[in-house]
């Protein structure tokens, strides 16, 4: 089927990333993955190509294109490739959303050029050692100083995407206690310095996959944070979590979407060039079956994403349209790479090969953004169950 979502200037951005990735990510990306990070110099790199400022309005640097579509064809062709940017994931796709809404003029003047450029990259921090899935939980603390100039921050936070070559991080901490009605009420969100006394970067955590990806440990201990970076409301840190998560969740369901075409791509290929009894293996009728169904589970993807992608665009996708698209291309993703790491033999299982690395770096789909359990329980609330 004809995808109708992209127009011709997407289409001619995605020329351009597609050579960016050949030229500039492809010859260096084994180094990165030996580092197990992105080098830092690398995003100034990626801002100058303009990637991080399409959605970034033009008074502060960027395109000015109001749109999630340029973003979707990045993951779609990093996936393509099998490579990805690391910790810059969360930095346009998740943390951008946050300042557009929240953040007034003079945050989003001293913000959204550096942001746009590369110069200042930018992590979220919900997750925290005692709590994931249950947001509300959390137990990092920012109480104001006495003159009010200053929260003072204390507590830890896990998991964190970008965390090592973060500038600044949106950091969700507990404000005032949860309300008797509300335990979501009470939570705001810090942007906070990571040059402050008092922040640490802990462990850079060994992962199974997104092994360039820098998911760092954080902790924090009495560090000043300006009134002046709060984002938004005090307090009301969960509601705009709420209003941003399915964002992240799009975000996440066209990754995987992109990651099952990958692993189609990957195993025609190996399928068509290696010979087993004289063969190739993609001669043998269960592998063109495997290859078919993979493909036919690809193309309802590709309907639920494109459906979604607009919907967002539109501003209308909603938390449950969200999960379900979460839900379902997350877990169809794995089903997909899993069969077409099977149609490799025993060289799927060998990092060398992309499929091996598509395969760990995919798992974590069902996990992150709310795992696929908190997905059914939004999707069952919206029905009313
Ligand atoms: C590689 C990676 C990168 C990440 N990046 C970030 C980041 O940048 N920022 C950030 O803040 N966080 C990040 N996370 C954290 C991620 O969002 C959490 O791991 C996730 O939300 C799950 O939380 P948890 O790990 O505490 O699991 P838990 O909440 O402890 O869940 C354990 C199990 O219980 C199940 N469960 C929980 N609640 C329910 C329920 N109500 N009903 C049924 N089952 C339930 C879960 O589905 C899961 O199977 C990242 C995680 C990973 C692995």
């Amino acid at each position: 089927m004809r995808r109708d979502i992209y127009t011709e200037d997407h289409e001619a951005f995605r020329e351009t990333i597609r050579a960016f990735i050949e030229s500039e990510i492809v010859p260096v990306y084994g180094q990165w993955l030996e580092a197990g990070i992105v080098p830092r110099e690398f995003y100034k790199k990626v801002g100058e190509l303009g990637v991080f400022g399409i959605e970034v309005p033009e008074e502060f640097g960027g395109a000015g294109v109001d749109s999630y579509k340029y973003e979707a064809v990045m993951t779609e062709e990093m996936a393509r490739a099998g490579v990805s940017l690391g910790g810059s994931s969360v930095h346009i796709p998740l943390c951008l959303p946050y300042l557009l809404a929240q953040a007034n003029d003079e945050q989003k003047q001293r913000w959204l050029p550096a942001m746009a450029t590369g110069e200042a990259m930018f992590a979220i921090a919900m997750t925290e050692p005692g709590t994931g899935s249950d947001l509300a939980g959390m137990r990092t603390t920012a109480k104001l100083t006495e003159d009010g100039t200053h929260y003072v921050l204390n507590g830890s936070k896990t998991f964190i995407t970008g965390g090592v070559n973060a500038d600044r991080v949106i950091v969700c901490a507990r404000t005032s206690a949860p309300s008797e009605t509300d335990r979501r009420f009470g939570i705001s969100l810090l942007v906070v310095d990571t040059t402050s006394k008092g922040y640490e970067v802990g462990r850079k955590l060994d992962k199974i996959g997104l092994r360039v990806s820098d998911t760092a440990e954080l902790s924090f201990t009495d560090v000043l944070v300006p009134v002046e970076d709060l984002l938004g409301e005090e307090n009301q840190g969960f509601y705009y979590l709420g209003q941003h998560l399915p964002r992240e969740r799009l975000s996440i369901a066209v990754g995987a979407y992109a990651q099952g075409a990958a692993a189609i791509r990957f195993a025609k290929e190996y399928t068509q060039e290696r010979q087993v009894f004289g063969k190739p293996v993609a001669s043998f009728q269960n592998s063109k079956f495997e290859l078919a169904a993979c493909k036919a589970q690809v193309d309802a993807m590709e309907a639920v994403v494109d459906r979604a992608l607009e919907a967002y665009d539109k501003g209308e996708l909603t938390a449950a349209d969200a999960a379900s698209a979460k839900l379902f291309c997350t877990e169809a993703a794995s089903d997909v790479i899993d069969r077409c790491l099977q149609l490799h033999g025993g060289y799927g299982y060998m990092n060398e090969y992309p499929i091996a690395r598509l395969y760990a770096d995919n798992r974590v789909n069902r996990i992150y953004g709310g795992t696929s359990e908190v997905m059914r329980s939004i999707i069952a609330k919206n029905m009313g169950l």
